[in-house]
């Protein structure tokens, strides 16, 4: 029987957007991987840094905000963001105060906050308080579960193989079988565009950029609990607390086909350079390392909208570096699209969200 909804993709896009159109009508939504958040979802520095991203990225945050706060408790804790620099990179530092309205400090202050920063390097130091650390898998779980609450029907081990169009929706062969949905919603993370094109839709010229992670043990021994997340200028390297332990990013953004992601061993080594540039303690040993793919549109806004081509194909993508922190509005804007209900986000956002924004016939 066919479902009200059909989604393809089970990371933080199709899961939260299952869980809202589960008040609309009846889900299905089909994962080829044999568990939700394989993918960019389970990758992530899981962070929610309200100023970071475009105009109608940040639109989104802000509007996400107070869902990620009280929401089934919150998924939100304290963290803030510190900002360090050479003297000669004041230029990318300063863009970076005023993108992520952070402070200036003393570097006194920054020794204060992460003691294992080098006081002949670091000339230059800021602070956003209100980046906070936020919890993806409760996120994915509290979505998941109130999806299945309305019957929502989530599948794993479910990969999409071919999509036809029908005079009332679609029919989708998945490895678990055939599926039928009136409106298809295209989560797919990386492969979004692959699904247009098996749907028959064009492509929107979506690009994968993977971004490699190292988890090294706590620098020194130092409780790193109460340590900001550092971050160098122009988003060139970054490194978070994560239980006990210490994520480093070389941030780089390398284009690629849509893939299981790894971590690049030469980049990652590079990136581990510039934070060891900043600070007294060596990094000695990596405990693990991963890659995920940041797919971005090509204005970098993600795009949230039926295709003009087909209203019946619905796109859920772009979600880029911004997938968790967007996710409260960004699935509430596809239930207020798709339920016809007027959009809590002003329209211009909403217009800078849509597909329509893309010239061509590919919508
Ligand atoms: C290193 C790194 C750091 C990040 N840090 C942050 C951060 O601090 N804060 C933040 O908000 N975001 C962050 N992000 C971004 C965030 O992780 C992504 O934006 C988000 O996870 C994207 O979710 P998604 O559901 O669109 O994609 P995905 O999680 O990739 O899910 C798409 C799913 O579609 C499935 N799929 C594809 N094709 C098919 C098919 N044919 N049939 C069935 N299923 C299919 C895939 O298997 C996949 O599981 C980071 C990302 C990375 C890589």
């Amino acid at each position: 029987m066919a479902q009200d909804f059909l989604i393809i993709g089970g990371g933080i896009a199709g899961i939260s957007a299952a869980a809202r159109l589960s008040h609309l009508g009846s889900v299905i939504l089909l994962e080829t991987e044999t568990a939700f958040g394989y993918h960019a979802s389970g990758r992530s520095a899981a962070m929610f840094e309200e100023g970071y991203g475009l105009p109608p990225v940040v639109a989104l945050n802000r509007a996400s905000r107070d869902y990620h706060t009280h929401a089934n408790g919150g998924v939100l804790s304290p963290r803030g963001i510190l900002l360090v620099a050479r003297a000669d990179q004041r230029e990318a530092f300063d863009a970076d105060v005023i993108d992520m309205g952070a402070a200036p400090i003393a570097l006194a202050e920054a020794l204060g906050m992460v003691p294992i920063l080098r006081p002949d390097r670091v000339a230059l130091a800021a602070y956003e308080p209100d980046a906070m650390d936020l919890d993806t898998d409760l996120l994915m779980q509290n979505f998941a579960r109130e999806a299945r609450g309305n019957g929502a029907h989530l599948l794993t081990g479910a990969r999409v193989t071919a999509i036809r169009r029908t005079t009332s929706g679609w029919e989708v062969d998945s490895t678990q079988g055939i599926h039928a949905g009136h409106l298809l919603i295209n989560a797919a993370g990386a492969w979004a565009d692959q699904i247009a094109a098996m749907a028959g839709i064009a492509p929107l010229g979506f690009t994968p950029l993977r971004r490699s992670i190292a988890r090294i043990p706590a620098p020194g021994g130092h409780d790193l609990r109460n340590w900001p997340m550092l971050l160098g200028p122009g988003e060139a390297w970054y490194a978070k607390p994560d239980a006990g332990k210490l994520l480093i990013s070389p941030a780089e953004e390398y284009p690629v086909a849509p893939h299981d992601a790894w971590a690049d061993d030469m980049v990652l080594a590079e990136g581990l350079a510039r934070y060891e540039e900043m600070v007294t303690e060596p990094v000695t040993r990596l405990e693990t390392s991963w890659a995920g793919l940041r797919t971005f549109a090509p204005d970098r806004a993600l795009v949230i909208g039926a295709a003009r081509q087909d209203p019946g194909f619905f796109w859920l993508a772009g979600q880029g570096g911004y997938g968790f922190q967007t996710a409260p509005a960004a699935s509430k804007l596809v239930a207020d699209l798709i339920g016809g209900r007027a959009p809590e986000l002003d329209g211009a956002t909403v217009a800078a969200l849509s597909p329509q924004r893309f010239d061509g016939s590919g919508q």
